[in-house]
């Protein structure tokens, strides 16, 4: 019987490791399907996590997640490379059921699966993901300071993000493919005042164009008239939506063991405590979840605290 399963090896789960095996719990193991690391090993360029900066070359969001697996590991948390399927509670514990059907039971989980951002499929898109695609204003609208950028969609992230842009680079062009925006009025309102948001409308992104350097431009399609046209803009950024990644919290039927928003983000409180006790939520997975890394290893540690509380107050 583990103390605690980690499900998901992002910078939420690996910090939930740190500090529950650190806080002194005997058996945690860590699942991760892939390498850990999380998504932000997608990324070229990290500059906003703090004490790790450098600007030339810049540091990479793999070389920042290397350096936390020492660290991570050395208090005896367990890794196995190992796809979750299901997490279910079964009387006072849980049963964590590995991809091949194996069964592994821990008297509480940390759920840690994280999230991905929805692709919008156009052509070169994975090419130069993380290149000058990007998902993430936060994280890379500093990149093309003084520069034009494209941002396609027309929901309340893209405008939003369109606007926090407008204030960094010289030019948005906003490429939705309707001519009416999903997002609130108050936020097209304030997109359409903004100058240096050009809107174009009735269009997709057709292709992302470069070269080994990385994106150089744009292609895109008006859908009325047929129209192809070229945006050279260095950074394209893709909001077309977002998927948690909560399946492992779904029961044979479907239904969420625990409370979920209409996202199917997992509703915690300030400690990451779901509406089911002993289990745990932690970064982007969790209802409002900034998307950052500095605030998924947060919620990581947070979990795990609440975690050996938890096992305290059970024994
Ligand atoms: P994730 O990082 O998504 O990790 C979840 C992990 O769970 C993954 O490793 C996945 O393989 C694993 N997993 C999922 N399902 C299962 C399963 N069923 N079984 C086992 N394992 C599973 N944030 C910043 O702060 N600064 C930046 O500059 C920045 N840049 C970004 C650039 C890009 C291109 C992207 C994509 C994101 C960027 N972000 C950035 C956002 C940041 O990466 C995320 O907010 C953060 O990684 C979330 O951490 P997490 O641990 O919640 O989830
Ligand atoms: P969203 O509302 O699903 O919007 C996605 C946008 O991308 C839509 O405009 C959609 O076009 C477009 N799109 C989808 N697939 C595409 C494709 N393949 N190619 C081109 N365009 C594509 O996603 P979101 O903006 O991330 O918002 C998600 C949820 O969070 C929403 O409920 C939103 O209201 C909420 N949210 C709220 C706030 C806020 O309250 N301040 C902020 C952010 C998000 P169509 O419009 O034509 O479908």
């Amino acid at each position: 019987m583990l103390d605690c399963a980690i499900i998901g090896g992002g910078p939420a789960g690996l910090s939930a490791g740190l500090y529950a095996t650190r806080g002194g719990l005997k058996d945690v193991t860590l699942f991760e399907m892939g390498l850990p690391g999380g998504q932000i090993t997608q990324s070229s360029e990290i500059e906003n996590y703090p004490g790790v900066f450098r600007e030339d070359p810049p540091v990479t969001g793999m070389e920042l997640m290397e350096a936390w697996q020492p660290q991570c590991f050395h208090f005896g948390l367990k890794h196995e490379m190992k796809k979750v399927e299901r997490v279910a509670k079964t009387g006072e514990h849980f049963t964590i059921t590995l991809e091949g059907g194996e069964t592994v039971e821990s008297k509480t989980a940390i759920v840690c699966t994280g999230s991905t951002p929805k692709r919008a499929g156009f052509k070169g898109e994975d090419e130069f993901f993380g290149r000058g695609v990007s998902t993430c204003a936060t994280c890379d609208g500093f990149f093309y300071k003084g520069k034009p950028v494209t941002v396609l969609g027309g929901g309340d992230t893209a405008l939003e993000e369109a606007y926090y842009l407008s204030n960094i680079v010289s030019d948005v062009y906003l490429v939705h493919r309707r001519d009416t925006f999903r997002a609130a009025p108050s936020t097209v309102e304030r997109v359409m005042r903004k100058d240096n948001i050009h809107l174009v409308l009735d269009s997709v992104v057709e292709e992302a164009i470069g070269d080994a350097t990385g994106l150089q431009a744009v292609k895109v399609k008006n859908l009325k008239t047929g129209e192809e046209k070229i945006l050279e803009t260095p950074g394209l950024f893709v909001f077309v939506g977002h998927n948690v990644n909560n399946e492992v919290l779904k029961d044979p039927s479907g239904n969420f063991i625990c409370e979920t928003n209409e996202q199917g983000q997992v509703v915690v409180d300030l400690s990451m405590r779901t509406s089911l006790p002993g289990l745990f939520v932690a970064g982007d997975l969790r209802i409002e979840a900034p998307k950052q890394v500095v605030s998924a290893a947060g919620d990581g540690a947070v979990a795990a605290l609440q975690v050996i509380s938890y096992i305290q107050e059970q024994s």
